[in-house]
């Protein structure tokens, strides 16, 4: 990696990307990258100082893959491709491998992406067998002449156009699916068998790396600005532990979960996703840049703290501006979140206190 020079802090990681020949090519922007891995109840009494670190380590190992994608010149969706990819395999994260489970004991998944250089937008929902649902995304809006797939069509068309396909047990986590039991019994509501090529129940509960589940998201997303200055937006979720009758979040409603337009920004979101819904907040924050000429930092914070507390919403967004700035905003007590820009230094924060 070229110009990586480690500073480190307590605390917060801080690296220069971008070397001097790297600088020298570059046409007119300067890339950057933002990425959430989920917003909610993170707080540092409930966590270990391992799961900490793990958490430290794998919103790095993403964030850098996007940036490597970035700092060679390629897209900014690639960049995004890149990062979800490897949050998705993640099984820290509630996205592909380690995503939660519906009240049925099933892995459904979600996701979304958007082109902010062409307004073309991909997205998919209640994916079961699809190992990349942000791939997935990606192909819908690439090949397919249609917005958004769901369901068993979506698998299928996913399968047609040469994603990796897997049996649904490969998305599956004992602390997940610990997860759902406690949930299920809480509100009173029959539990599923064990899904089918689940390994066998653990004799005692998993302990390691048990992060606190209350009010705990997990969704996955990235911005991303290329050096053509374009923008991009993606979003990867196994939605809400428990939920039921096909319920769909915002992650893959273009305008609510995820958004990106060259005209304004690009932004990700996480949250209890109906209220996403409701206030359309991915395209919302991009009208007060577009039409109000807020800042982007100040268009994210009113829609978080004004709209989005006004309904007693919980959640936060992570934004990009085709000019470079980037931002996040976030009601909850933290969110997993990380941004980088072209000679600039890596920043990975967690709880609300972090910069
Ligand atoms: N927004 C997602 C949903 O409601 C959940 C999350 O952000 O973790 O499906």
């Amino acid at each position: 990696m070229r110009g990586l020079v480690l500073l480190g802090c307590a605390g917060i990681a801080l690296m220069t990307w971008g070397g001097a020949a790297a600088r020298a090519q570059k046409p007119d922007h300067h890339w950057a990258i933002v990425l959430h891995g989920g917003a909610g109840v993170i707080e540092r009494a409930t966590m270990s100082p391992a799961t900490e670190a793990a958490y430290r380590a794998s919103l790095k190992e993403a964030i850098e893959a996007g940036a490597q994608v970035l700092d060679r010149g390629g897209s900014s969706m690639d960049a995004v491709e890149a990062s979800i990819r490897i949050l998705e395999d993640n099984p820290l994260f509630n996205a592909g491998r380690g995503a939660v489970f519906a009240a049925d004991g099933k892995n459904e998944l979600d996701a979304a992406m958007m082109d902010g250089a062409t307004l073309k937008a991909g997205a998919v929902a209640e994916v079961t067998r699809t190992r990349h649902p942000i791939s997935l995304a990606r192909a819908v809006m690439e090949k397919s002449q249609h917005v958004m797939l769901a369901g068993e069509g979506a698998d299928a068309f996913a399968a047609q156009v040469g994603l990796e396909q897997v049996d649904p047990s490969f998305f599956f986590t004992e602390r997940r699916w610990q997860s759902l039991v406690r949930e299920l019994k809480r509100e009173g509501l029959p539990i599923p068998p064990r899904p089918a090529g689940a390994p066998p129940a653990p004799a005692k509960p998993v302990a390691e790396l048990e992060p606190p589940e209350a009010h705990k998201y997990g969704t996955v997303g990235v911005v991303a600005l290329d050096r053509q200055g374009n923008i991009a937006a993606g979003t990867s979720t196994g939605g809400l532990t428990a939920k039921r009758w096909g319920r769909v979040g915002d992650s893959p409603i273009i305008g609510a979960g995820t958004y990106a337009s060259n005209q304004s920004c690009a932004v990700s979101g996480t949250g209890t996703g109906e209220y996403f819904i409701r206030l359309t907040v991915a395209r919302t924050v991009c009208a007060l840049v577009q039409y109000k000429g807020m800042r982007l930092q100040e268009a994210a914070d009113e829609v978080i703290h004004k709209e989005l507390e006004a309904l007693h919403g919980d959640g936060g967004v992570i934004a990009i501006a085709p000019d470079g700035q980037m931002a996040w905003s976030f009601n909850t007590p933290g969110m997993y979140r990380a941004r980088l820009q072209e000679g600039g230094k890596l920043e990975i924060g967690i709880y609300g206190d972090e910069p």
